[in-house]
């Protein structure tokens, strides 16, 4: 039984692909969405489950009427998509965006076996609070993002103390090769232009920024337990090693593939066994060279921003993740030019109150906080 949170983004498209072709092996319990009813409830009558939520509480109609005549329960609003993930599973899919699948994750804990995370913003925001919970709940965390699917894969859990550094590669984004001033007044549509990953709007934006690399130096933090100073970035601009573990013999192991998200999402379904992927295999014929190079922290500056914030602690992290999320969205809307994104985090870093966020209640309060001084200072729209 799967449960899929976001099913009609990136990620749960993806993940619908790879259920539809394997249907003697996953059934589909529930399904959420933000907004899209129609690509909701198609999936819906496609795939059967009981129930289905939609988060905006004024669409409930719509999806009602769609769903008419099919017996499929379905709800709106946070508290439906909190019923969706409370329903008992062995894999809940968290692929929610951005900090809006925090409570679905933590609620999903409590209630299936493996959490397929793919949704990187609640790590980032509320790592500990995530871990310690799949801790006492004994949930399997699986990561689904494709970088630390490559190190779960390669990493020998009993050889923690032996790993030197885990290294995360990064394609480099649209943005790599170009000045960084003709960077800062990007349009919307060259920062969605990710070369080689398709994506939705939000991390292909993050990807633009790197701010997608700084958001995964802290979920990889978290998720193998490694700090700061163990965690490397390398720009590999071909994507096709996902990451690596470089351990004290000097050996390094990789994980490669065609960049193609259905091989670490059908790694986090089928754990321990292997399935059959519906994505493209790596054409070697199609790879000339595998490059690397070091990244331009000036350029990017999020890279730094992200260790100073595992070095800062758990209220930066907040900071960073919600004054990101801010910042894309008035770029999404064009209300800023993309050199403001960071100029917007920085401001949000300033921001960040005394004292360690722990609780649920502390992790939310630091995040509205910190997005309701930088809307003040700058209306949404
Ligand atoms: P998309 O924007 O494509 O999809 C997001 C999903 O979340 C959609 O189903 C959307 O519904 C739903 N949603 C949006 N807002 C809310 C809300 N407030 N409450 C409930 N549901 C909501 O994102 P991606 O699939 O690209 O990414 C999902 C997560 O996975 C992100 O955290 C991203 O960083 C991570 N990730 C994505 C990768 C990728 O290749 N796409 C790779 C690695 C990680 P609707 O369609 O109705 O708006
Ligand atoms: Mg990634």
């Amino acid at each position: 039984m799967v449960t899929l949170l976001g099913s009609t983004g990136s990620i749960g498209t993806n993940t619908i692909d790879l259920i539809a072709a394997h249907p003697d092996q996953y059934r589909v319990r529930a399904l959420t969405a933000g907004k899209n009813v129609s690509l909701l409830a198609a999936q819906a009558k496609a795939l059967q489950p009981e129930f289905v939520a939609i988060a905006d509480p004024a669409l409930w109609h719509d999806l009602q009427s769609a769903l008419s005549g099919t017996g499929i329960a379905c709800g709106a609003g946070e508290s439906a998509i909190l019923d969706a993930a409370a329903m008992t599973t062995d894999i809940c899919v968290a692929a929610i965006v951005g900090f809006a699948g925090l409570k679905p994750v933590l609620t999903a804990i409590r209630h299936t076996k493996t959490l397929a995370i793919a949704n990187k913003e609640p790590l980032v925001a509320a790592g500990a609070l995530v871990l310690s919970m799949a801790d006492e709940f004994g949930t399997k965390i699986i990561p689904v993002d494709s970088e630390h699917s490559a190190i779960f894969q390669v990493f020998e859990t009993h050889h923690h103390n032996r790993v030197k550094k885990i290294i995360l590669t990064a394609s480099g984004g649209p943005f790599r090769t170009i000045p960084i001033d003709q960077m800062k007044s990007a349009t919307v549509e060259q920062a969605l232009a990710h070369p080689n990953w398709s994506m939705g709007a939000k991390i292909s934006i993050d990807s633009a920024s790197m701010m997608n690399k700084a958001l995964e130096m802290i979920e990889a933090h978290y998720l193998f337990n490694m700090p700061p100073d163990k965690i490397d970035v390398l720009i590999h601009p071909q994507s096709v090693i996902h990451s690596m573990v470089e351990y004290i013999d000097g050996s390094i192991l990789a994980q490669m593939g065609a960049p193609d998200m259905r091989t670490p999402i059908a790694v986090a379904l089928a754990y321990p066994d292997r399935m059959k992927t519906t994505g493209p295999l790596l054409d070697w014929g199609a790879v000339p060279t595998l490059t690397f190079e070091k990244p331009d922290l000036e350029k990017f500056r999020a890279i730094q921003l992200a260790y100073d914030c595992l070095n800062e602690g758990v209220g930066h992290q907040i900071a960073l993740n919600a004054a990101n999320e801010v910042a894309v969205e008035k770029f999404l809307n064009r209300r800023i030019s993309f050199g403001d994104i960071m100029r917007i985090v920085e401001e949000g870093l300033s921001l960040v109150p005394q004292g360690t966020p722990k609780t649920l209640g502390d992790i939310l309060a630091v995040d509205q906080d910190i997005r309701k001084k930088l809307i003040q200072r700058e209306p949404l729209n």
